[in-house]
């Protein structure tokens, strides 16, 4: 059997000690006799799994206590939702745009009529190619939104800005424990599960409890208070996703955390991004300071080119490297579980691909 060379954006690669794990126990989880798909949440082992997962979490990425863990539904997509209903209370927000998502996310607060939304910076007039210059903000909002790593786009925010009244809402999705961060910069962090942790279908929420208002009725699924004081087993949670999440979080523990991961995460990234800076037909779209390590994404200039190398690649076991249908090119999502050697044959296959066109830059 032989594993693809996967560069998927999301769902993306899983670590395949994971999925041997999961293969392993697919039909009598510890001598249960069943799959953890067929169990109850309400059984204590389903129990144990969805602690240990909190547990693991917490340790790996020091989420300090009087922060809530949730494993929710929905995506992050409903978190653009979630978020303003939950922690708006004067009715001030701000945003920082800085992609596709970051919009979606304005978009989201628009339509729930939040009253005052302020973008705060922007890159879209230089099509998302780097993160905006963050301006000192002394105003209080309710929050101020950033999307700390910018999937379609390939940028990152290099460094968290602190803003003195207002806390920080954090759309992680894309490098959540691939960057090292400090879970007390942040009010609210959320995630989609399926590219750096585990299947679709979970979203994992981190909340500062005291930020959550109190006054406001929402419908219970969307009122972070009812998963709080259900531990996340409110209804029926995202049982299977959570116990592969699980295993994930066991395998980057046993790996040495967070700290291993950055290094390995920046050992790959460095190798693409120098591969690109030498060549002479690719190049990086992205501003040097601002460049992702989890999303990378490259060009030829020429269209035609492009779509030859990604078909090429395609051919030759190097999948998913078609960049987003808004932005084009190529892009190679490199997250926690795509190994080094994957990368390597990336890029002499880049080099290859590059001898063979010849030179155009
Ligand atoms: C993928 C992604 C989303 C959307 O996630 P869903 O789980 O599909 O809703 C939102 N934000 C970022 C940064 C993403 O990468």
């Amino acid at each position: 059997m032989k594993r693809a060379r996967n560069f998927s954006a999301g769902p993306a690669i899983l670590p395949e000690s994971v999925l041997e794990i999961v293969q392993k126990e697919m039909l009598s989880y510890r001598d249960s006799g069943m799959s953890v798909m067929e169990m109850s949440h309400r059984s204590s082992l389903f129990e144990n799994i969805i602690e240990e997962a909190e547990q693991l979490l917490r340790e790996l990425m020091g989420i300090p206590e009087g922060y809530k863990v949730l494993f929710l539904q929905g995506g992050a997509s409903l978190q653009f939702a979630m978020a303003p209903m939950n922690l708006v209370k004067t009715g001030k927000v701000g945003y920082i745009n800085t992609g596709s998502w970051a919009k979606k996310a304005i978009s989201e607060a628009k339509i729930l009529g939040v009253p005052h939304i302020d973008v705060l910076a922007s890159s879209e007039g230089d099509g998302f190619t780097h993160i905006p210059e963050i301006p000192a903000v002394d105003e209080a909002y309710d929050y101020i939104h950033i999307t700390t790593n910018n999937t379609i786009e390939g940028t990152a925010f290099q460094t968290i800005p602190r803003f003195v009244n207002a806390p920080i809402v954090a759309d992680m999705s894309s490098n959540i424990l691939s960057n090292l961060y400090d879970v007390n910069d942040f009010g609210l962090i959320y995630a989609g599960a399926q590219k750096n942790i585990g299947p679709a279908g979970l979203t994992i929420v981190i909340v500062k409890e005291d930020l959550i208002q109190t006054e406001k009725t929402l419908p219970s699924m969307l009122d972070y208070r009812t998963h709080i004081k259900n531990d996340s087993l409110y209804n029926t949670p995202p049982s299977f996703a959570i116990y592969v999440a699980k295993l994930v979080f066991e395998w980057l523990k046993d790996l040495g955390g967070v700290t291993e991961m950055v290094r390995q995460n920046e050992e790959k990234a460095g190798l693409l991004y120098r591969t690109i800076e030498e060549s002479s037909i690719f190049t990086s779209p992205i501003a040097v300071d601002s460049r992702s390590i989890t999303n990378i994404p490259f060009v030829t200039g020429d269209k035609d080119l492009d779509a030859k190398f990604v078909k090429e690649a395609t051919n030759a076991g190097f999948l998913n490297l078609k960049g987003h249908r808004s932005v084009g090119g190529m892009r190679a999502s490199i997250y926690n579980a795509f190994p080094y050697e994957g990368v390597k044959e990336l890029t002499e296959f880049m080099k290859a691909f590059e001898a063979k066109e010849g030179k155009f830059k």
